[in-house]
Parts: structure tokens; sequence; C-alpha cells
């Protein structure tokens, strides 16, 4: 059946790119103007901070060296210890390392994959700094009860929004209240700018950071006025991706509309019932606050995921698994991580897969990866 199939290979996810937005990029590579904070960047930076509700935002290369940086902001290094989720991609955890702090893991929700909060209080000590929670797909995290606790504890917040633009809490965008606040346009993202990202933060002094850590902790005055009191890295976005960036944020809502479109219909053709039948779990069916980065099942303990996902590409469909449980990884692994210290995020990170679901996708093709679902796990 696989050779033979006439239809066209469909990836789990790809970028929507518009005629207008090469063009832009390609007036930016003629004018001269590529990198550091050009006319783009501002502009980008600019629609953003009105996206968040007037919150001062400032754009990166990446949403890794987002999370690093508020880390920074927030004077969080060794000796703090910093609670996280086991299943996110990696990134989440290793900014804690790399500012010199420690990682401290708390176990996922088994409905929502998003960090338990109970579990997240009970792992708090005299040296917790900070909580960085992911929302997960979008499905955003319980917010009251985060921030309550938050304030409880007074802890820094640094939101791993980097699946979440676009997802509210009770109304409200996420990024548009809260403490850091962190957007990834990594190219799969709902939008991006190839690699990218910006950080949400509270106040013009923080800001001046946020710019400080940015570019070699470098702060400017006058002509040639110029010195550095902290270390900062090499993380300023071009005005390349500013320009994509504009693009494709002008699009979002269209964007992330189609995206909760084909969610629906996913839900439509699996049907009420699947779940008992076939014994694997859908995600949350929420079609108020998510942005639908991504639509995940978990298989159930009888299927290997790598066969499965073989099984698709056989079907000409591809897959992603998003995540793998990040303290089993060797690196963390060495720090004194094992094997069932967390069984939810291992059980999860060992069986979820991410199905297709991007803008440029129709609704035959979320059946058709339905249609192969299903027949695989009836196999
Ligand atoms: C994409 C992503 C990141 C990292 O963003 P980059 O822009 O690739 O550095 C971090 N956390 C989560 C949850 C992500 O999905």
């Amino acid at each position: 059946m696989s050779q033979t199939s006439p239809l066209p290979f469909l990836p789990f996810t790809k970028p929507t790119m518009d005629e207008a937005t090469v063009s832009a990029v390609s007036d930016v590579l003629r004018s001269g103007w590529l990198t550091s904070n050009g006319p783009k960047v501002q502009a980008f930076e600019a629609q953003l901070s009105e996206y968040f509700g007037g919150r001062p935002v400032r754009t990166y290369n990446s949403g890794t060296c987002t999370m690093e940086i508020a880390l920074r902001i927030a004077g969080i290094g060794p000796g703090d210890e910093v609670i996280t989720t086991p299943n996110s991609w990696v990134a989440t955890a290793n900014v804690i390392i790399e500012v010199g702090a420690t990682p401290v893991f708390a176990d996922i929700d088994a409905r929502t994959h998003n960090i338990d909060l109970d579990k997240v209080e009970a792992a708090i000590t005299p040296r917790t700094k900070a909580i960085i929670p992911v929302h997960m797909t979008g499905l955003p995290c319980d917010m009251d009860k985060l921030y309550a606790l938050a304030k409880k504890y007074k802890l820094r917040v640094v939101e791993d929004a980097a699946q979440a633009i676009g997802s509210t809490w009770k109304g409200k965008r996420i990024g548009a209240f809260g403490d850091f606040v962190s957007f990834s346009f990594q190219v799969n993202k709902n939008i991006m700018t190839a690699e990218g990202g910006c950080l949400v933060v509270n106040n013009a002094e923080e800001a001046k950071l946020a710019e400080k850590y940015r570019l070699q902790g470098v702060s400017r005055s006058g002509l040639d006025g110029i010195d550095v009191d902290v270390l900062g890295g090499k993380y300023n976005m071009t005005e390349i991706s500013a320009a994509i960036g504009l693009g494709q944020l002008a699009r979002l809502e269209e964007f992330n509309a189609k995206r909760l479109s084909l969610a629906r219909h996913y839900f439509n053709s699996f049907g009420a019932d699947f779940e008992a039948q076939y014994g694997a779990e859908l995600p949350i069916a929420d079609f108020e606050q998510s942005n639908w980065h991504m639509f995940h099942i978990v298989l159930p303990e009888r299927f290997t995921r790598a066969d499965f996902m073989q099984k698709m590409l056989d079907r000409q469909i591809g897959l992603g698994f998003h995540y793998a449980a990040i303290h089993l990884f060797s690196m963390y692994r060495a720090r004194g991580f094992k094997e069932g210290m967390f069984p939810v995020a291992e059980r999860v990170g060992r069986q979820i897969v991410t199905l297709p679901l991007f803008p440029l996708m129709n609704e035959s093709d979320v059946e058709r990866v339905v249609d192969a679902v299903k027949s695989i796990l009836r196999g």
C-alpha cells in the first residue's frame, strides 16, 4: 500500500509564507541595514508590545535565550533552584543550568500535560527562586493558581509561552499579564521568523537589562559613550527575521482560527468513542483558550512509538513527538535524575505523538490522518 500511495507527503507542520513577506525580506536585503535594531526590529517590537497590552517587549534570535535572559534579569544563579516541567523541549531546563542554577522538576498533569502545580508547591524549598511553566501545545496553565503560588512563596515566574502566542486565559491574552513571558518564533511555531523569539517584561528597568543581556552587556550614550557592566551574549534579532515576523504577526488571528477549525475537525473525525474504543488519549478539547499549536495523542502502551511513526510514514504522513522526558537525557541522569521519578512525564514522553496540524492543511488531510491512525491502532 505504501509505495503505491498517490497521496503527497503530509508533514506534521509547515510554515505559511506569502509573497508580500518575501518582498519585504527582499527589500531588507536591498536596504543595506540587515541587523541590530533597525526599523523592522523596532516596528516588530512596537507591534508585539501593542499585542501584549502595552507591556515592554524585546526581540531575540531564539526563544531559548529569552528564558535565560529572564533568569539573569531576575538575578537567578548559583545556589538557586528553579522548578520546571520534565516534559518540554529541553531548552526549558537547559537555561536553568546555563545561568548556574539548579533545575528541579515537578511532574505533569496526565490530561493537560502541563506542570502539576500541586507538585510544584511540594517541590518548593528555601532555595527556590522561580518557576518556569510551559503552556504545552498552547493550552494555558492554570494562571490563577500559578500566580497565587508565586505570590505566596515570593517566586518569579518565567512563562515558557514558546507555543502559546494567541492563547488566552479567562479572556486575557497570554503575555498581556503575569511576570516574564517568553515566546519563540522558531519556524514550527504559530508565527515564525525562521529563528527568533521575544520576551515580555514588567517595566522600563527590566527592558533596559533585556537589551543589555541581548548584546554583550553594552550600554551606549551620546555619540561615543560605551560601557559594559554585566555579562551579555549575542542574541539580537536580525532585520530579515523581523520583516518575516511583521508579515506573520499580521496573519496570526487567521492562522490560529484555521488551527482551531482543524482541531475541531480532528475531534469530530475521531468521534466521541475513540478513546474508549482504541485506548489512545486525545488532547483536552479546549476551543476557547488554546491556540492549537499542536495536536497530540498518547498511544496505548501496547504500541511502540517508533513502530507507529513508521506505519504512518508508510502512509506518507510525518509525525513529531513533543517531548521526550528531559530528566532521562544523559546530561540530566548525570545530575542524579532517573527513571521512576516523574512517572506521568515518562509515560507521556514515551507514548506521545504529534499529528499534522498547520494552517495550510484542509479537512480532507485531517480525515486522512484520522483514518490512518485508526487503521494502525486496529492493526
Ligand atoms: C520552541 C520551544 C522552545 C525553544 O524555542 P527556540 O526558539 O527554538 O529557542 C522552548 N520551549 C518550548 C516549549 C518550545 O516549544
